[in-house]
């Protein structure tokens, strides 16, 4: 998978990327980011990217020019190549849309956005764009959603993640309709509270079970939602 994300913050992007997990799959070949930023192309002595609304309002705009040029000289791409439009104005992404992006595409590019956002031409002059937000949240700019997306379509790129059990059995993911139970590691006590004895016996059937129940009372308790009807 290549990731390409358009942004005027590129050393957030890479500081990310080149760290934990998503740096381990760059030095590993299973992935690749980069990064191009439309100040480059902003065609002008101040290197102006944006510019105040058509019809007035508070905030200033991303201009098109930039970004559309910023795309244009990455030359040609595969022909599926969706552009991630990070927007709240969009459909909310979610672990389905992750799984199917990674099985889909091989290449992904981000638009981040800032201010106010983007000029609306850049979705009619780019092919394949799709809006899409992380939730019913305003923030500051497309980097953090985009690097969200971004990990959490490479957390199923095979070999990313090196035990593929964690992550079909994660919440949201695989046959997973519900939230995961609570995990425990070492030491068996701390500051008076135990691991739960199941845990330690050893029974793979019986902590399977416990395992479960766990999964269902975290799901009651704050995403009722998700609990398959009765
Ligand atoms: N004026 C926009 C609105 O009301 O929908 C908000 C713009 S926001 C301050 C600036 C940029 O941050 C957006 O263009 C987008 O790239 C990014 N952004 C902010 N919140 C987001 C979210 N929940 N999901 C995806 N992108 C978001």
């Amino acid at each position: 998978m290549n990731f390409t994300v358009l942004t005027l913050f590129p050393d957030v992007i890479n500081h990310y990327c080149n760290a934990s997990i998503v740096g381990r799959g760059q030095q590993a070949g299973l992935l690749s980011v980069n990064t191009v930023n439309p100040r480059d192309f902003s065609g002008n002595k101040h290197n102006r990217v944006d510019d105040t609304p058509y019809g007035g309002g508070a905030g200033m705009v991303m201009m098109a020019p930039p970004i559309v040029s910023a795309y244009e000289s990455l030359g040609e791409l595969p022909a599926n190549t969706p552009v991630i439009l990070t927007t709240p104005a969009g459909p909310t992404f979610n672990q389905p849309m992750a799984k199917q992006w990674a099985d889909a595409y091989s290449h992904m590019v981000f638009l981040c956005g800032h201010y106010e956002g983007i000029d609306a031409r850049v979705a009619k002059v780019l092919p394949n764009v799709m809006p899409v937000s992380i939730g019913d949240y305003v923030l500051t700019g497309g980097e953090l959603p985009a690097l969200c997306m971004m990990d959490a379509v490479s957390r199923y790129i095979p070999g990313v993640v090196q035990k593929a059990d964690s992550v079909t059995e994660d919440s949201f993911s695989g046959e997973q309709t519900l939230l995961e139970h609570a995990h425990y590691t070492r030491p068996a006590e701390f500051r008076g509270h135990a691991v739960p004895d199941i845990l330690l016996s050893g029974d793979h059937a019986k902590i399977a079970a416990w395992r479960h129940q766990q999964s269902v009372h975290v799901t009651q308790r704050y995403r009722p939602e998700l609990l398959p009807p009765e």
